[in-house]
């Protein structure tokens, strides 16, 4: 029941109408019998306007997704070390007006992956594209048992900061990155010889940008004991995952690190644990819908 002491939390992004943190976070709420409820905050607002928002209102934490992920990071009081390093942030805790902003999209993939696939090599690992999400997945890698990171990225206008990024990791997290251009087949056909974990971080494989990462004949070549992994959750299954499963290879969708990061953000916020198993259960069946 909603009373006067009902804490507010959501989603601000835009487009947000579809996201299913909303049954994630109400059903955490129901289980730990937290007065609360997480709501979508569907908004093209500015960064500074949302902040101002969240403090105004007092809303007690925040979730974000495109097109903020980057663009709040100025409007917080606190980052994360691993925020900082991955330059972007999905969780906002208000603790008393102090807004503090973290990262749990890098800890959710691996631990989904950990969960999924326990005894899967990861130490050569393979991450095509370097959008927020490629960041936060590499800022974490290093933690997973990865010891080599190979991305690749279009080489557009943002080639140049990716790059930087990616040495300012390297070098913090003491872990070998490589970053070469998408169109690079070479070098594409000789890294994915040799890789334990192919990672699709492009939006290629969406509903509303099908198609594939790599050329489908690529993925065939990839060693049997590679895991293809793909962060795209909807739909669950992907022309990438489609043709890796077809190809004998083990895959992973994106639905683990959804219910993974929400998990984190949940624990950061109310320092209690969201148990995943019924989660998992209700979204299986929300897919059916
Ligand atoms: P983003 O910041 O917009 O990054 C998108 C990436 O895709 C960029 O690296 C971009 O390349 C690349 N890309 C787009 N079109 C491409 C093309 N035609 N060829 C090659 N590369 C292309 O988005 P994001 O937030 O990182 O999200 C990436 C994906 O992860 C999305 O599908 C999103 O739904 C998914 N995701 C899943 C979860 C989850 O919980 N499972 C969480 C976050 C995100 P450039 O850098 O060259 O522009």
């Amino acid at each position: 029941m909603i009373t006067g002491e009902t804490l507010l939390y959501g989603l601000v992004a835009h487009p947000a109408h579809h996201s299913l943190s909303p049954l994630i976070h109400n059903m955490g709420f129901d289980q730990q019998a937290i007065n609360a409820r997480y709501v979508v905050f569907d908004s093209q607002s500015q960064p500074a306007a949302v902040s101002q928002a969240i403090d105004t209102l007092g809303i007690a934490g925040i979730n974000l997704s495109m097109p903020y992920k980057q663009t709040m990071r100025p409007f917080v009081d606190t980052l994360s070390p691993s925020a900082q390093l991955s330059g972007a942030i999905n969780t906002i805790k208000n603790d008393n007006g102090r807004l503090i902003g973290i990262n749990t999209d890098g800890d959710g993939f691996w631990r989904a992956l950990q969960q999924a696939s326990p005894m899967q090599n990861r130490a050569q690992t393979v991450i095509l594209g370097a959008g927020g999400a490629a960041l936060a997945v590499i800022e974490a890698a290093a933690s997973y048992g990865v010891q080599t990171l190979t991305v690749f990225k279009r080489a557009n206008q943002t080639y140049p900061q990716v790059a930087k990024r990616l040495a300012k990791i390297a070098t913090t997290r003491h872990i070998t990155i490589n970053l070469y251009p998408f169109d690079d087949e070479v070098a594409l056909q000789q890294t994915l010889a040799t890789t334990d974990c192919l990672i699709n971080a492009t939006n290629l494989g969406m509903q509303a940008t099908p198609g594939f990462p790599i050329a489908p004949r690529l993925i065939a070549q990839i060693p049997s004991a590679c895991l293809c992994a793909d962060l795209i959750y909807a739909p669950r299954e992907t022309a990438f995952l489609k043709t890796a499963r077809l190809t004998n290879h083990p895959t992973l969708n994106g639905l683990g690190m959804l219910v993974e990061q929400a998990a984190l953000s949940f624990e950061f916020w109310t320092g209690k644990t969201l148990v995943t198993a019924p989660i998992y259960a209700a979204l299986t069946e929300e897919n059916k819908q």
